[in-house]
């Protein structure tokens, strides 16, 4: 964890990309850390485990969780620039409670970088709103470990029978799930 913010420097030299916010909290700074869009860069900190949850804060999403890992990454957090295995372990275990909260009627989604207002990755958990199906930009895959990691859209996900039903494309994704 301490090796990650030594990287620190470098990333903040980096140019911040139109529509996407760089990430410049640093734990052993306490005013960054108060910046709003790197509250859940502290809750990491508070955390334990590889991935953890929390309860979405916002009063009008009272049915939302969020699944997060605990390693900050570079900038934005982005998801395709995790590695492939952390990436499989957060989609895991966003997918795993969402199916303990929700049965069959789970929705887990992954907003784009346009939108994210966030900047340490989070995926969205809740019941998938009735209405929202569409059969243009999605893939159906059979495992995990297939889901897709396209870098400039998000997604959202839910079961379709025994398989996983992948939706691309788009930015506000966490709108398919009751809030
Ligand atoms: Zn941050
Ligand atoms: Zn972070
Ligand atoms: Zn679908």
């Amino acid at each position: 964890m301490r090796r990650a913010w030594l990287l620190l420097p470098a990333l903040l030299m980096t140019p911040p990309v139109w529509g996407q916010q760089v990430c410049e909290c640093d734990p052993l700074k306490p005013d960054r850390m108060a910046i709003r869009n790197c509250s859940l860069c502290g809750e990491a900190e508070k955390a334990s485990g590889e991935v953890f949850f929390v309860k979405d804060i916002s009063p009008r999403k009272p049915n939302r969780w969020l699944a997060l890992p605990r390693r900050h990454s570079a900038g934005q957090h982005h998801l395709h620039e995790m590695s492939g295995a952390e990436r499989i372990a957060l989609w895991k275990a966003a997918i795993g409670k969402a199916r303990e909260l929700w049965g069959g009627e789970w929705g887990v989604a992954y907003n784009g970088p346009k939108v994210r207002t966030q900047c340490h990755a989070h995926i969205h958990i809740g019941r998938l709103l009735k209405g929202v199906e569409r059969d243009i930009n999605v893939v159906t895959v059979s495992r995990i470990d297939q889901i897709p990691s396209p870098k400039d859209e998000g997604i959202w996900i839910h079961p379709l029978g025994t398989k996983f039903h992948v939706h691309l494309g788009e930015q506000t994704t966490e709108t398919a799930l009751l809030r």
